[in-house]
C-alpha cells in the first residue's frame, strides 16, 4: 500500500540509530512543526522524537504517532539542521546526536513551559514578628535587609528554602512576585584602552554578517571587558548572546562580572539540575533569556534571535568530548556563527595552533590586546637545566634558594607539578618489581595524604600497602618520581613556618570546594601554592611573585602531537599569575632537557615564538592544522578481537585516498581490563578525509563487547 498525503512526518528518535523513522499522523492530531517533539511508538516500547521534516510519500506501511509534545518548535529549524551536520562530520548516528544535543528533560517528554522566575522582597512597615529561635526565618530575613530583593535563583546561595520564605509570606513580611523579564543594562564603568576600542569597534562593525575573530591577549589585559561591551551593543539591539566558558572557568567571580551589568542572564554547566537546564533552554528558544553564558553543551542551545557567539579560552581542551559525540565546541561555534550569519569572538591568551593559522590565513580576523591596563610587566623566564644537579624530593637546590628568597620579600610562590598524589612509582629496589594495577597497564600512584596507599590513577582503583616486596618476599619496597604531595613534603622541610596550599583532585574533588579554596586563597597574602594544572585557570592570585614549573618535560616530550601545545599554553597560564602587582615576576622551569625547540623559543620569545617552531614542526610531519586527522579506536576484554577489528576498519580506509598509520596499542593498552587499540588516519583536505570515514563509519564488530569510534579532529591521541 502506498501512504501518501502532506502528513507523514521525519522524527529523529534519541536512540544509537543512524537514520530518521517516518510516522504518520493521525486525523484527529494537528500535523506537528518542524522541531516540535512528538511520542511515537519504537519497537515495543515508545520514544520521544523530533520532528526534522516532511514526506510525501512513503512505501511502508506507517505506524501513527501517538501524541505532538509541543505546539511551537522546540528546536529551532537551525539547530535540527546542526544536528544533521553533526552526524555528517563526526560521522556519529544522528539519533545520538540529538541525544547529546537535547537536555534530558526534554527527551523524558517534559512539557517545555516556561514558569517566570519568582522573587521575594520585604513588605514595607511589617511588623516583624519572628520567634527568636526561629533562626532560618531570621536569617533570611537578615539576607532581604542587606539585599531588599532576593531571587530564585539566588536562594542556593544564600542558603534560604522556599519553604522558610513562604512561612515569612504567611506572616505578611515578605511578598512575592515575579521577576520582571526586562534586561537592565548597567553602563560599563571602564573606559577602553586603544586598543580595547580597536578591537570593540571591529566586532560591532560586523554585527550583521559572520566573522570570526581571535581576540588574543594576555590574562589580565581586558578580554572580558570587550566581551561585555560587544554583548551591550547586541543586547540593545534586541538580539541575544552566548557566551563558552571552559569548565573550570565558570565560578562566581566570572558570572558576577555579568550580573553586574546584565541584570538577565543564565547559567548552564553539569551541575545544573536537568529540570533548570531545560527551562533555560526553553527561554533560549523563545527569546525570553537574553543571555547564556554556560559550558562546552551550551553550544547546541536554540535562540530566537542570537547575534553574537563567544568563546572564551578558546585553547582549553574541555571544549572537545571526549565520549559518544566527540564534538568541539569552540568549531561548532564558528559554524553555528557562519550558518547564522552573525560574529564569532574566540580568546585566549595562548591560541590554539589551529586559530593561529586561522588568523594568518585571514579567515579569522586578529585582534590584539597586548598590554594589561596599568600593570605589571611580564614576568622574567628561567630554565634550570637539571642534569648534573643535586635534586631533593622534585626540586633543585637553586631553586629552593630562589623560592626562599621570595618567601622572605614577601612574595607568594606558586608550584606548578602536573602529577598528583606523592610519588609516581612504588618499586621493590632488590628485584625490580613495581606495583601495577591488576586491571590497567598502569603504575600505581603512591599517595601520602590523607590515607596511604596505592591508587591507579586510570580506573581509580585502590591498592593497600605492602611492607616486603610479592616477588621476592625482601623488603626492600621504595618509592620514586614526585606527585604534588611529595612537594608539598620537601617544601615543609624547607620552609616549616610557611603557609601551604595543596590544590589537586585530592584535595579539591568539587567545583564548589574549588571556588571556595580559591575565595579562601585569594586573601592568603604570602605562603606557598602548590598544584595541578588547576592553579593555573582563570584565577587571579595578586601577591604571587615567582611561579615554578617543577617537570615540563613530560609535555614537551608527549608521544601526543599536541603535548607540547598544552604544555606551553599551561606554563604561559601559569606564568601570567606571577608578578601582577608594581613587581616584575619570574618564572623558573625545571628541565632535564633544556635545549627542547619548542622550551628554548618559548622561553626566549613566549608564546608567540614557540608558536612559530610548533607550526614549523606541525608543518614538516603534515599534522593539523595542516592536514586533517582522525583516530579510530576500539576496545573489548579480548585483545585479539579489538586488535583485528581495528585493523578491519583500517583496512577499510586504506582503500582510500587517505593515509593510514595502525593498529597499534593505545598508550595505555589496557584500561579497567579493555585492551585498546587505535589507529591515524590522515589526509591532505577535508574532503578526502570525510569521503574515506563515510566508508566506515557503520562498520560493525562481531562482538558487541569490542566499542569502537571515530574521532574527527581529535585533541588528544591517547
Ligand atoms: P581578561 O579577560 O583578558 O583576563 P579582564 O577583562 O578580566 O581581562 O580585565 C582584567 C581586569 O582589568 C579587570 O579587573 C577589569 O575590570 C580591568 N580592566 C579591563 N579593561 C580595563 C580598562 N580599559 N581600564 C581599566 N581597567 C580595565
Ligand atoms: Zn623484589
Ligand atoms: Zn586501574
Amino acid at each position: 500500500m502506498l501512504n501518501s498525503g502532506s502528513n507523514i512526518v521525519k522524527v529523529v528518535v534519541p536512540r544509537r540509530v543512524w537514520e530518521t523513522y517516518d510516522y504518520s499522523v493521525p486525523a484527529r492530531l494537528s500535523r506537528p512543526l518542524i522541531g516540535a517533539r512528538v511520542s511515537v511508538p519504537l519497537g515495543h516500547g515508545r520514544a520521544v522524537g523530533v520532528v526534522v521534516g516532511y514526506v510525501k510519500q512513503s512505501e511502508f506501511d506507517l505506524r501513527d504517532i501517538e501524541r505532538v509534545l509541543d505546539d511551537q518548535p522546540l528546536v529551532s529549524e537551525e539547530v535540527v539542521e546542526l544536528g544533521m551536520w553533526l552526524s555528517d562530520y563526526y560521522h556519529h548516528p544522528l539519533g545520538s546526536v540529538f541525544e547529546t544535543i537535547l537536555p534530558t528533560a526534554a527527551i523524558r517528554g517534559q512539557p517545555a513551559h516556561i514558569e517566570p522566575e519568582k522573587q521575594w522582597s520585604l513588605v514595607e512597615q511589617s511588623n516583624v514578628l519572628i520567634r527568636a529561635n526561629a533562626k532560618r526565618q531570621h536569617h533570611a530575613w537578615q539576607k532581604l535587609l542587606e539585599r531588599r530583593v532576593i531571587r530564585e535563583s539566588n536562594l542556593k546561595e544564600l542558603g534560604i528554602t522556599r519553604t522558610v520564605l513562604d512561612a515569612l509570606e504567611r506572616k505578611g513580611i515578605v511578598e512575592m512576585s515575579n521577576v520582571a523579564t526586562s534586561q537592565i543594562i548597567t553602563p560599563s564603568p571602564i573606559s577602553p584602552t586603544a586598543e580595547q576600542k580597536r578591537a570593540i569597534d571591529s566586532i560591532k562593525a560586523n554585527l550583521e554578517t559572520f566573522q570570526a575573530f581571535l581576540l588574543d591577549g594576555v590574562t589580565g589585559s581586558g578580554k572580558t571587558e570587550v566581551y561585555l561591551q560587544v554583548i551591550d551593543e547586541v543586547i540593545r539591539q534586541g538580539k541575544q548572546a552566548l557566551v563558552l566558558v571552559p569548565e573550570i572557568a565558570l565560578t562566581p567571580q566570572m558570572t558576577n562580572r555579568f550580573h553586574e551589568r546584565f541584570s538577565r542572564m543564565a547559567v548552564m554547566h553539569s551541575m545544573i539540575s536537568n529540570a533548570k537546564r531545560f527551562e533555560t533552554w526553553c527561554q533560549a528558544a523563545s527569546g525570553d533569556m537574553p543571555i547564556i553564558v554556560g559550558t562546552r553543551s551550551a553550544v547546541f542551545t536554540p535562540f530566537k534571535d542570537l547575534g553574537v557567539i563567544v568563546v572564551d579560552e578558546e585553547h582549553d581542551a574541555s571544549y572537545k568530548q571526549s565520549e559518544s559525540l566527540r564534538y568541539s565546541a569552540r568549531d561548532i561555534a564558528v559554524m553555528r556563527a557562519s550558518k547564522l550569519g552573525i560574529p564569532c569572538v574566540l580568546g585566549s591568551a595562548t591560541p590554539s595552533m589551529e586559530s593561529v593559522m586561522n588568523a594568518r590565513t585571514h579567515r579569522y580576523q586578529y585582534l590584539q590586546l597586548s598590554h594589561r591596563p596599568g600593570a605589571a610587566q611580564l614576568p622574567s623566564f628561567h630554565v634550570q637545566d637539571m642534569r648534573h644537579t643535586r635534586v631533593k624530593g622534585g626540586i633543585c637546590e637553586p631553586l629552593l634558594r630562589t623560592i626562599g628568597e621570595h618567601l622572605n620579600r614577601d612574595g607568594q610562590v606558586l608550584i606548578l607539578i602536573n602529577r598528583r598524589g606523592h610519588s609516581t612509582y612504588y618499586i621493590c629496589t632488590d628485584c625490580g618489581w613495581t606495583a601495577n594495577c591488576t586491571d590497567c597497564d598502569v603504575r600505581l600512584t603512591w599517595h601520602e595524604v590523607p590515607v596511604r596507599l596505592l591508587q591507579c590513577h586510570s580506573c581509580g582503583r585502590r591498592y593497600q600497602p605492602v611492607t616486603q616486596c610479592p616477588d621476592c618476599g625482601k623488603k626492600s619496597i621504595a618509592t620514586l618520581g614526585v606527585g604534588t604531595q611529595q612537594v608539598e613534603e620537601t617544601l615543609a622541610e624547607s620552609f616549616p613556618d610557611v603557609p601551604r596550599h595543596r590544590i589537586d583532585r585530592d584535595s579539591v574533588r568539587t567545583n564548589r570546594q574549588l571556588t571556595a579554596m580559591f575565595n579562601r586563597l585569594q586573601h592568603a597574602k604570602d605562603g606557598l601554592l602548590i598544584g595541578t594544572q588547576m592553579l593555573a585557570k582563570g584565577h587571579h592570585f595578586p601577591n604571587v611573585t615567582m611561579v615554578a614549573v617543577i617537570a615540563a618535560d613530560n609535555g614537551f616530550l608527549s608521544t601526543d602531537f599536541r603535548g607540547p601545545e598544552r604544555t606551553a599554553q599551561l606554563i604561559v597560564q601559569v606564568a601570567g599569575r606571577a608578578g601582577r602587582a608594581e613587581k616584575r615576576g619570574e618564572v623558573w622551569i625545571q628541565s632535564y632537557d633544556p635545549d627542547n625547540p619548542d622550551l628554548m623559543s618559548l622561553v626566549r620569545d613566549g608564546y608567540e615564538g614557540f608558536t612559530e617552531t610548533e607550526l614549523r614542526l606541525r608543518r614538516e610531519a603534515n599534522f593539523p592544522p595542516f592536514g586533517q586527522m582522525a583516530v579510530i579506536r576500539a576496545e573489548g576484554p579480548d585483545e585479539r578481537v579489538a586488535e583485528e577489528f581495528c585493523a578491519e576498519v583500517l583496512n577499510a580506509l586504506r582503500q582510500c585516498d587517505v593515509r593510514v598509520l595502525g593498529p597499534a596499542a593505545a598508550p595505555i593498552t589496557r584500561v579497567a581490563r579493555q585492551y585498546r587499540f587505535q589507529g591515524v588516519v590522515m589526509a591532505p583536505q577535508r574532503r578526502q578525509l570525510h569521503d574515506a570515514l563515510k566508508t566506515v563509519e557503520r562498520m560493525r564488530p562481531k562482538s558487541r563487547k569490542t566499542r569502537w569510534s571515530i574521532d574527527v579532529d581529535p585533541s588528544e591521541m591517547a
